[in-house]
């Protein structure tokens, strides 16, 4: 089967009742036939749900869907994106070990590593996403781990996936991709080797900011050892939002087609606004990896960032000046969104760090929505237009 027919088809058994659409199971324990039944489903001879902090029906067809979407060969669904990664670094590191991680990463997720890892032992490095050379300087006989995201949150940095698969198998690391941004639509990281897929399903996959989520994507083997972690830590996704999540993926697909054919228009028309300094958006031919993000995405993602040229005071005024455009902290929905990730999402991040990664103080993200692409242009020109007054 197809993406998108896989997307639809997936699903739970059909009960006695003959639905056509997947029931919600909400339910936090299953009853066992008889004490047998129970013994050896407790002792894993026989598979089956037994409580919903291990596995749930609705769970699992989502858990499926994206195993199928990625075609890895099973996933475990998180309650939320940072518990995706959070339960990676703890399943599969140790006191001593090290990690190298792309310094493009998600606020949170960069956190984690500076701030939080080194309780429990575990080194790491930041390594520069577009300087290989370096990342064979700082790998270290205890290096466990390469995590990286692309295109990364929010800098939209493109990362070779081939480049850092090959590094990866060198130097036998276990290499886990952050692909929230493309979902597995836009881009496979398990063509390019990778063993551990991340997802937030928070963004793309819900799309209509609704429900929070979390997947992780690999081998039998990995996803075994992360579904043992998780069961005795309990990121359990709820059966509601996993039953919200896997009716999202059944439009994953036509939703992404829209999100990415208005990105790129707006990527264009503020390329030649005159008050704008800079665009970035990884299918432009000006992205410094556009020849990377066309080998590995099959478009360029649902996400535009881009500068003004009066610095962060008209930054700050092209926000207030948007009359339909959401100011908030979602990305990946229905309703266009602006954000100001130097305040926001990368405020505990230091300054110099952030410029590191292209986090510039009038850095403006822009999730582009579902809406009419002339609105969605209409909008950002009156703002951009009302904030250069006090400018010229
Ligand atoms: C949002 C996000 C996360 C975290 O997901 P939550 O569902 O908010 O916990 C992780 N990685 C990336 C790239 C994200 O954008």
């Amino acid at each position: 089967m197809k993406f998108e027919t896989k997307a639809i088809r997936i699903q739970t058994e059909r009960s006695q009742h003959r639905e056509h659409g997947t029931p919600i199971f909400p339910t936090s324990s299953f009853v066992f036939n008889d004490a047998e039944q129970m013994r050896s489903l407790f002792a894993g001879e026989e598979t089956g749900n037994i409580y919903s902090r291990f596995t749930n029906p609705s769970v699992r067809e989502f858990e499926l869907k994206i195993a199928a979407l990625e075609e890895v060969d099973d996933a475990f669904a998180t309650s939320t994106g940072m518990a995706a990664v959070f339960a990676v670094f703890m399943t599969f590191l140790k006191k001593g070990d090290h990690v190298l991680a792309s310094k493009a990463l998600f606020g949170s997720t960069y956190n984690l590593l500076n701030n939080r890892l080194s309780n429990w032992g575990i080194k790491f490095d930041f390594i520069d996403p577009q300087t290989p050379k370096e990342w064979e300087e700082k790998v270290q006989s205890n290096t466990k781990m390469l995590f990286i995201e692309t295109p990364s949150n929010p800098g939209l940095e493109i990362i070779d996936l081939e480049k850092a698969g090959q590094f990866s198998k060198n130097h036998q690391l276990i290499f886990c991709v952050d692909n929230c941004f493309a979902t597995p639509y836009l881009q496979q990281p398990t063509k390019y080797g990778t063993d551990i897929i991340v997802h937030s399903a928070t963004k793309f996959m819900d799309g209509q900011g609704r429900v929070m989520g979390g997947a992780i994507a690999g081998s039998q083997d990995l996803v075994d050892e992360v579904r043992s972690f998780c069961r005795s830590t309990g990121p359990a996704l709820s059966p509601f939002n996993a039953w919200v999540l896997s009716k999202s993926l059944e439009t994953l697909a036509v939703r992404m087609d829209r999100h990415c054919e208005n990105a790129i228009s707006l990527a264009k028309f503020l390329e030649s606004h005159p008050e704008v300094l800079k665009v970035n958006y990884p299918f432009l031919e000006s992205h410094p990896s556009y020849q990377v993000a066309i080998k590995q995405m099959s478009q360029g993602g649902g996400l535009v960032t881009f500068e003004v040229k009066g610095g962060l005071k008209q930054g700050i005024e092209f926000l207030n000046a948007m009359e339909m455009l959401s100011l908030s902290a979602n990305l990946g929905d229905t309703r266009t969104i602006a954000t100001h990730p130097a305040s926001t999402t990368h405020a505990k991040v230091s300054e110099e760090a952030r410029l590191e990664v292209g986090v510039t103080n009038s850095l403006i993200r822009i999730s582009v929505g579902l809406e009419h692409i002339e609105d969605i242009i209409g909008d950002i020109d009156n703002a951009l237009n009302k904030s250069s007054q006090h400018f010229n």
